[in-house]
């Protein structure tokens, strides 16, 4: 009988192999040099460029669909239909003229038919909703949170534009807001009992605010979709981010409505729109909200 198995291979053999496989990769790595850095390369290209790119485009689709939103929900128009048209000569925008950020460049901001000014305007959100899409992949990953931030933050760009344009917050955006915002954290962050206190604390919160700016100056300070806006952020980002987002909103209001009332030289009081503070403040809470916290705390711990 004949044994099929070799034997164990000695110390000493083992050894040498070894020895001879890594002089063996050492001598073809040594052999081609000059494909080593390129092949890196395009590993690194693949693995850390695909998915951001890929984002950037797909955040820039999603900016062109938010302009049409912003021009057309406060008119309550459709959404889907008809397709876009110039803003001058109502002629329908063909598709290769409605490409995201690059058809604004190519065109240099005119209609191709009438020659009349596109606003800079469409670029603008194009260029944020791309620069969110790729900030929360860095922020969060790619995946189910990316998706139901990115969604979010959207919408604030949509109420952003929305409410410096008309000073309206509208309820077709913040209602179902709170609503999917909640039914989005039964089964993910922040978890439904901060979901739903973060509404009520939003929405209790800023009535409050309201309620006593009335009793003491008489005026109405606080628009109601400001409130519902604030219970939105609280259904999506939890309770935590409510206080955080009041805070930041109102200091960045309050400086821009001071310098806006010594630019232009007047003392009355500036009705400035809240909601975008409102916006800036959530998406501060997205990106650095557990670093202000802590720092906050730690500053009275210490
Ligand atoms: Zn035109």
């Amino acid at each position: 009988m004949l044994s099929l198995r070799a034997a164990p291979p000695s110390p000493s053999t083992r050894a040498a192999v070894a020895l001879h496989t890594r002089a063996a990769v050492a001598a073809v790595a040594l052999a081609r040099p000059a494909r080593r850095p390129l092949e890196s390369l395009r590993r690194i290209a693949r693995g850390a460029l695909l998915t951001p790119i890929a984002l950037f485009l797909f955040g820039a689709i999603i900016g062109s669909f938010a302009n049409v939103c912003i021009l057309r929900i406060p008119a309550e128009e459709s959404i889907v239909s008809p397709g876009s048209r110039c803003p001058h000569c109502k002629e329908p925008v063909a598709w290769y003229d409605n490409v995201p950020l690059l058809s604004w460049l190519a065109l240099r901001g005119r209609c191709r038919r009438c020659d009349g000014p596109i606003s800079f305007r469409y670029f603008v959100v194009e260029l944020a909703s791309a620069l969110a899409a790729v900030a929360l992949y860095l922020r969060v990953g790619f995946g189910v949170e990316w998706a139901v931030l990115f969604a979010f933050v959207a919408a604030l760009i949509v109420v952003t534009f929305i409410d410096l344009d008309h000073r309206i917050i509208p309820d077709v955006v913040s209602l179902p807001g709170i609503a999917v915002g909640f039914v989005l954290s039964l089964r993910g962050e922040p978890g439904a009992v901060s979901s739903a206190i973060g509404i009520l604390l939003g929405a209790g919160l800023l009535l409050a605010v309201g309620w006593g700016y009335e009793a003491a100056t008489g005026r109405e300070g606080m628009g109601g979709g400001d409130v519902k806006l604030l219970g939105m952020i609280g259904a999506f980002l939890g309770w935590r981010s409510v206080p955080f987002t009041l805070l930041l909103s109102s200091l960045s209001g309050s400086a821009v409505g001071v310098t806006l009332m010594w630019w232009t030289g007047s003392d009355r009081k500036y009705a400035i729109p809240f909601g975008p503070f409102l916006a800036l403040g959530a998406v501060l809470y997205i990106f650095c909200g557990d670093r202000l916290i802590g720092w906050y705390l730690g500053l009275g711990a210490g």
